[in-house]
């Protein structure tokens, strides 16, 4: 096969096949606890526990719909290989089942050495954050077929990024530039014809340090040192040349007060060097409305009285992982995986933003199983709600509560 092959996509949603899906995705990921939980207000209260849940939390309409794909891809080839670019999705509950049903990951270090060995026998799953332009031809190439699941709101930002690069905009991309969907939207920028540009920027630090550059120009060497280091900008990116026009665009998943900040640095500094004018600026805000909603649920939370949050979710998780910085800024906030991070009344296993790994805190306010709390719980839209209905369980039994008494309260 040529590496100019169109891909072969197929179809795994046909009716008799997404019924028994779906069924299957129910049994594994489905709370009805939770649902009733939802159902009273999003509110569950036992003596002196209180539990609140946020209005938007867990799975968004994307993460739903690449599942689905995903096990209806390993029924329809129940005979084949099947493989996975990496994660579905970034929670480690989720993939550990898809690899329990024979779905085999490609860690995404080794996807181009693994997928050139693939034949058109096998069949591919490209997860809910795409793939990188290359490696999409690479598949193609090899005639694997592609079971395709990327979200429709990340193919608006490819939109977006392929429009900047056509009129001759650089893309500046707010999001973590080795993010599976920030690498697939930056290969997008480069264009059609592979003549675009882009340039990621994940800190306000950066954008300042942009900004600083678009007014007064600087230091070529320390600017290329700065980000292509980290693989955030585009192969031959001279910032005398690709800062003069510039298009903004951001990961699906950030945080908006952040997004909407770092839009509006660079356009004053573009309007700045530019004697006031914005011709030479764009800007596309590509927060999907799922990471939208549970930013906002969880802000509308916060305005009850609360004594900790938990966040529940994948530590890897880019929405999640701005859920528990709008937490943190307001109250004790734990980013856990998974129920079993709630050792005991004392301890509490959790994900530290800052020191980017996993530690053990105390909690004095859930140890004190005389006096009433109330616990706060969101999750991220990779977070399936079986994994709420465990921390919820796990919660009241380390208060006293056992489940049917938990049960019977929310009635399931
Ligand atoms: S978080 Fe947003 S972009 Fe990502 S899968 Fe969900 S809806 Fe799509």
């Amino acid at each position: 096969m040529s590496a100019s092959a169109p891909q072969r996509k197929v179809n795994v949603r046909t009716p008799e096949v997404m019924e028994r899906v779906q069924a299957e995705v129910e049994t594994h990921y489905r709370s009805t606890l939770v649902e009733a939980v939802r159902a009273r207000g999003n509110l569950l209260q036992i003596g002196g526990t209180t539990v609140r849940l946020a209005k938007e939390f867990g799975f968004c309409y994307g993460v739903e719909r690449a599942i689905d794909l995903a096990y209806a891809a390993r029924r329809v080839f129940a005979d084949k290989r099947v493989y996975l670019l990496g994660e579905i999705i970034h929670n480690p509950e989720v993939n550990r089942q898809l690899t329990e049903m024979g779905i085999i990951s490609i860690p995404v270090g080794r996807h181009e050495e693994e997928v050139a060995r693939l034949t058109s026998d096998d069949v591919v799953i490209v997860p809910a954050f795409g793939a990188e332009t290359n490696l999409m031809k690479l598949i193609a190439s090899r005639g694997c077929m592609v079971v395709d699941t990327t979200c429709g709101d990340v193919m608006s930002v490819w939109k977006r990024v392929r429009g900047y690069a056509k009129g001759g905009f650089t893309s500046i991309i707010h999001g973590k530039a080795s993010h599976e969907e920030t690498r697939a939207t930056s290969s997008r920028a480069l264009g059609d014809n592979g003549n675009g540009h882009y340039l990621v920027v994940l800190t306000l630090a950066d954008v300042d340090f942009v900004c600083d550059y678009i007014r007064n120009g600087g230091d070529k060497q320390a600017f290329l040192k700065r980000f292509s280091a980290a693989s955030a900008c585009s192969p031959g990116f001279d910032p005398e040349i690709h800062l003069q026009r510039i298009g903004v665009a951001n990961q699906t998943t950030m945080l908006k007060s952040e997004t909407e900040e770092i839009q509006r640095r660079l356009q004053k500094a573009v309007e700045d060097r530019d004697g006031g004018s914005s011709a030479n600026f764009q800007v596309f805000d590509t927060i999907c409305g799922a990471t939208q909603d549970r930013q906002d649920g969880l802000f509308h939370l916060l305005k009850q009285p609360l004594d900790i949050l938990l966040v529940v979710g994948g530590y890897n998780s880019s929405n999640t992982t701005h859920l528990v910085e709008i937490g943190e800024q307001q109250l004790p906030t734990f980013f856990i995986r998974t129920a079993d991070c709630l050792t005991s009344l004392e301890q509490i296993i959790h994900f530290d933003l800052h020191l980017k790994a996993e530690k053990t805190s105390y909690s004095g306010k859930l140890a004190d199983r005389e006096s009433p709390i109330t616990i706060g719980i969101t999750a991220g839209a990779s977070c399936p709600n079986n994994l709420i209905e465990d921390t919820l369980l796990r919660i009241f039994a380390l208060r006293g509560v056992d489940e049917a008494a938990v049960r019977a309260a929310a009635g399931v």
